[in-house]
């Protein structure tokens, strides 16, 4: 039941196109944003009242959907019992419960954890903790970082300076920016034949300037916001190795992939390796609460604690927020216990079946799919809005990014709601193409 009349609805929405600023946008805002009332599954009420089916996981965190009773029920739990403390001179055993979760999981090595609010922050630590294993190795001049183009670690200045250098934010804040070195992206394509020149001009980068190097800053397999682009794992495979032989750290970001989205658990292991420091947020509770951690190896974090000043300089307010990690912990016991292998499989093989053949309709650049992610990237960047609008017609929920109209669905959703769909997402993008 909607109890907030239609009427009141404008009234919001005209205070929110004046007052709130949204991601990415500017105030007023002349892009609609549209009022949600209600979640349940796979499914969300908009203010109208009518219901669309989403097919973005609110940016790949929703991994069970939304209002699971699981979930829910452990948070109402963990909300009696203790919504918060802080965790200077503190601790709790939901803090302590996920570390080992996360400890155990994730590749082998990785045995320290930080928790954070957020993936940008998630980051922001993992590099710091990077300069400051060099430091404390007295090699100060290893302050650089190395990572590829297409990149997206997250908005923060740390973060902004890693990700791509022509879709991301470097020509505004050009001069605020850390500058650092871009190998070209890897290319694109999960099991292609490669000749190899890309991992090539990633080691020629190493050898010229691995001596002003601390880490190499990379997503698994699946590159996000930076391109939504797939590689093979034989590339992130030699950039372990080549990161050893060059004694530069690894810093593999899973914010979007960790969690099962490309079908591991965690992408890495498509390659088989482990980083020496890694990053998860966004689906880490399932897309209830924000929350993000950063694990690394032993060997950092002994240089870090032996090193001086011999702590680790970073500290937020809602480290470690107890309702959020209490979260955390119901949402990696539920995925567990579900067949999420056999689910991310069955949404692959949709995705593949009915998004890879546009890749012949006229105006289509290319289609792929890996895991539980379908693009569709169109030859023009600026139809996204009318296909966004075209997909709530057609009852979908879709975000498009320039020429990428996107899905990436719960794991749980309905097959009968995972076919409507993807027919949504093709009729939009048809009907859309048709008329230009
Ligand atoms: C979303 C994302 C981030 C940033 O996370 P926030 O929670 O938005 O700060 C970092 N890296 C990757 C790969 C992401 O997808």
């Amino acid at each position: 039941m909607n109890s907030i009349k239609p009427n009141h609805w404008d009234n919001l929405l005209a205070f929110d196109q004046q007052h709130v600023w949204h991601p990415y946008a500017k105030i007023p805002n002349p892009n609609p944003v549209i009022g949600v009332t209600k979640t349940q599954g796979s499914i969300l009420t908009l203010a109208d009242g009518c219901e669309v089916i989403d097919g973005m996981s609110s940016w790949w965190a929703a991994i069970h959907g939304y209002n699971h009773p699981f979930i829910q029920q452990a948070m109402h739990n963990q909300i009696e019992i203790m919504p918060h403390i802080m965790f200077g001179g503190l601790t709790h055993q939901p803090a302590i419960e996920l570390a080992k979760r996360l400890i155990h999981l994730t590749p082998p090595g990785l045995v320290k954890v930080f928790f954070s609010d957020s993936g940008s922050v998630a980051m922001e630590v993992a590099i710091k903790m990077a300069l400051q294993f060099w430091i404390s190795k007295n090699k100060p001049e290893k302050n650089r970082l190395l990572t590829v183009r297409n990149g997206y670690h997250g908005d923060t200045f740390a973060t902004m300076a890693t990700s791509d250098p022509d879709n991301g934010m470097h020509h505004i804040f050009n001069d605020n920016l850390a500058h650092h070195i871009f190998a070209p992206a890897p290319e694109m394509g999960f099991s292609i034949e490669s000749d190899n020149s890309d991992i090539q001009a990633f080691e020629a980068l190493l050898e010229a300037h691995h001596t002003s190097i601390a880490t190499v800053v990379i997503e698994p397999i699946a590159q996000g916001a930076g391109g939504m682009r797939f590689y093979r794992p034989d590339y992130l495979n030699r950039v372990r190795m080549l990161c050893t032989q060059y004694d530069v750290l690894l810093i593999i970001d899973e914010i979007a992939t960790g969690f099962g989205r490309t079908g591991k658990l965690f992408a890495c292991e498509w390659a088989d390796i482990a980083p020496d420091i890694m990053c998860v947020g966004k689906a880490l509770t399932g897309g209830y609460m924000t929350l993000a951690a950063t694990l690394c190896s032993q060997t950092i974090s002994d240089t870090i604690s032996n090193g001086n000043p011999g702590l680790l300089m970073h500290g937020p307010t809602f480290m470690a927020n107890p309702l959020a990690c209490a979260t955390a912990i119901a949402s990696i016991d539920l995925l567990l216990d579900s067949p999420w292998q056999q689910n991310i499989q069955r949404i692959e093989r949709h995705l593949q079946a009915t998004l890879l053949p546009l890749k012949d309709i006229e105006g289509v650049a290319d289609t792929r799919v890996l895991g539980a992610i379908g693009v569709v990237e169109l030859e023009r960047d600026d139809l996204g809005p009318t296909i966004q609008a075209l997909g709530i017609k057609n009852g979908i929920w879709l975000r498009p990014f320039g020429k990428l109209i996107y899905t990436m669905p719960a794991f749980n959703i309905p097959q009968t709601q995972l076919t409507s769909l993807i027919n949504g997402m093709i009729k939009a993008i048809q009907s859309t193409l048709n008329a230009t």
